[in-house]
Parts: structure tokens; C-alpha cells; sequence
């Protein structure tokens, strides 16, 4: 739903102010799914709505559920036939996230990610992406009822800060408590390292997490995963983290997919730890591990136990870290796999 244009729209049209609070109410909180449904409106202002405007800006073609129940990947049309996908996840009982996506495709093209061999198609609008969580909402309010989002994700297709403004409106939108209210702390984007978008975030978003795909320390080995390391090499990824934390205060998440012989080595773990000591205190920062998920690559998983050992020697070098589930493999949803397809 395009707030911006319906608010437009309903100043020229002479509406009292409230209309809109009654408009974004009924989406947002109550999950009205149609204009019709906002029976709060007179019945020729929910006429004119629904010719000229879509509560959801995105439709759903495929909806697919993990056999495990744990994760729910959906295949999104958008208005200009384009597609692109957005995954709701169950971390913990009865509490779901929402991984929304930013671009269609992806121009960083890292070699490990699905998203990323289709190149970029386009960016996402605002309303595209809170429609993603809106989406969810209430697909969960119809087939799990009484089951919640707890949380939000930037992490689907695409890099959020080389579309930073609608990134930067969706987070509005879903924070400001007149239109969704979710809190600044249950939400995470995740960059690979745009070193001008951690600079501005910052600024704009102290209290949203911020994530790090890092995936390698080197970057000779790093330019190869992720080619946007060229242009923003780690020593500039770490002066942005140090400037970030400074600022903030706030823990950064590292993200970190383990392929299997490339990164996942217990010296690559060292490496791991000594690159983020030298950015700030090691209590700074979470590494969550995100052991490889096939997309018929030329990588291979890591193996449980080469995970669990590259874990146990980052705990023991007193950095925290978490081994990420890998939720949604047999629906191609999980990390990394998502191709909009
Ligand atoms: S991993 Fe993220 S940044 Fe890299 S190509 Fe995939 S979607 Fe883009």
C-alpha cells in the first residue's frame, strides 16, 4: 500500500484528515485485506480505493512450507510482472520471522548465492517491502492463529543499502507506532559491507541491528566470495565498524557462511577472531555461522563437524557466536538459495 500516494490522493479528493489513520489502521493493525473490508469508511470512498490503489503492492504466486513446518517461502508477483520471493521462518515456538527481500535479484552477484547469479532486475519500492511483512502477518492470522512475528529480517534478495532509501522508508513505516510499531530492536539488515550504507544507517537507525556478512578476512579470498569487496575492501568495512560501534554502542552481527574447504578451517577461525579484535572488543560482536546451503554451486557444505569445531574455538576466543539453523533447505528458502523463481 502506497501511503504516500493514497494520503496524495485523499487531500486532493477533499477527505477528512483521519481517513488515512483509518485507512493504515485497518491494514496494519487489524489486517483488513481489501478496502472493502474497512467498513469504518463510507462505501463510495472504499469504492474509489480499490480502483485506483492495492492494499498489497505484491501477490502471491507459489506458496511453499518446509515439511518441517519451521518455514514458509513465498513467490511474490509484483505489478510490472517482475518476481521475487520473501520467507517467514520459525526460530522459536510460536514466534516467527520475517526475511524480506529489497532488490529483485541482486548486483553484488556473490558467487556462493542464488539470488546473485540472476544479476539485478530492480529495486523494490517502500510499499513493496512492508508488504512483505504485512503479507505475513496475516498468512500467520489464517493458518496459525494466535502465532506471532517477533521479528524482521533484511535478508531475503538483494543488498539493502544500494537501495537504501526505500530501505530506509520501510523501516519507518514498520517502526513508527501510528503505522505497524514493531520495536527498533527486533529488526536486523543485513549488508555485505556498503561502506557508505553502515555510515548512514548509523546515523538513521542507532537502535535497528546491524548485521555483517563478512565471510572471509582476506581480501584477496573476500573480492572472490563477494565481488563488492573491491569497491569497499575490510579495511574500510572495519574503520565503518568501529565508527558504527562508537556511535551506537551497539553489538554488530557477523555473518558468516562456511563453504565447505574455502573459509571453515580452525586457522580461518583465528583469522576470524583477530580481524574482529582489531576492530573493536570482542564482546562487541556476534558471529553467526551459516553452514553452506546448496545452490548447485561449485561449493560444498562444511560438514557438522567442521562447523561445530570452528564454533568452539571462536567461543573459546571469547567471541559469541551462534550456528544459524538451516530452515527451509528442502523449499530452496534458506540462506543464500532464494532466485525468485
Ligand atoms: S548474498 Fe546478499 S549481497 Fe550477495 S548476491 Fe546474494 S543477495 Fe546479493
Amino acid at each position: 500500500m502506497d501511503i504516500k500516494k493514497i494520503a496524495a490522493w485523499l487531500e486532493e479528493t477533499g477527505q477528512p484528515k483521519f481517513r488515512l489513520r483509518q485507512i493504515t489502521d485497518a491494514v496494519y493493525k487489524r489486517g483488513a485485506a481489501s478496502f472493502e473490508e474497512i467498513t469504518a469508511l463510507p462505501e463510495p470512498l472504499r469504492n474509489a480505493l480499490k480502483e485506483k490503489f492495492r492494499v498489497l503492492s505484491i501477490e502471491p504466486e507459489t506458496i511453499l512450507e518446509s515439511r518441517t513446518g519451521n518455514a514458509v517461502k513465498g513467490l511474490f508477483r509484483l505489478k510490472d510482472k517482475h518476481k521475487m520471493e520473501s520467507v517467514l521462518l520459525n526460530l522459536f515456538p510460536g514466534k516467527w520471522s520475517v526475511c524480506v527481500s529489497t532488490q529483485v535479484g541482486c548486483p553484488v552477484q556473490c558467487v556462493f548465492c542464488a539470488t546473485g547469479r540472476r544479476g539485478l532486475q530492480r529495486n523494490l519500492s517502500p510499499d513493496e517491502i512492508v508488504s512483505q511483512y504485512v503479507f505475513w502477518a496475516n498468512y500467520l492470522k489464517i493458518y496459525r492463529p494466535g502465532e506471532k512475528i517477533g521479528g524482521l529480517v533484511y535478508m531475503g534478495m538483494g543488498e539493502p543499502f544500494l537501495n537504501y532509501e526505500s530501505t530506509a522508508e520501510s523501516l519507518r513505516t514498520l517502526t513508527d507506532p501510528g503505522f505497524i510499531g514493531l520495536g527498533d530492536r527486533h529488526i536486523s539488515v543485513s549488508t555485505v559491507g556498503h561502506v557508505p550504507g553502515i555510515r548512514r544507517f548509523a546515523k538513521d537507525f542507532p537502535q535497528i541491528n546491524l548485521a555483517v556478512s563478512l565471510h572471509a578476512v582476506e581480501d584477496e579470498l573476500r573480492s572472490r566470495l563477494v565481488p563488492l569487496n573491491d569497491k569497499y575492501p575490510l579495511a574500510q568495512i572495519s574503520k565503518a565498524l568501529q565508527d558504527y560501534i562508537y556511535a551506537t554502542k551497539r553489538k554488530v552481527f557477523i555473518e558468516y557462511v562456511m563453504l565447505g574447504g574455502v573459509n571453515d578451517s580452525q586457522s580461518a577461525a583465528r583469522r576470524l577472531s583477530e580481524w574482529l579484535r582489531g576492530v573493536a572488543a570482542p564482546k562487541s560482536f556476534t558471529v553467526n555461522l551459516i553452514p553452506y546451503n546448496s545452490t548447485a554451486h561449485d561449493f560444498k557444505s562444511p560438514g557438522k563437524e567442521r562447523v561445530e569445531a570452528f564454533s568452539s574455538l571462536l567461543l573459546t576466543l571469547n567471541i559469541s557466536c551462534t550456528v544459524r539453523k538451516s530452515l527451509g533447505a528442502d523449499i530452496i528458502g534458506a540462506c543464500g538459495q532464494l532466485a525468485g523463481k
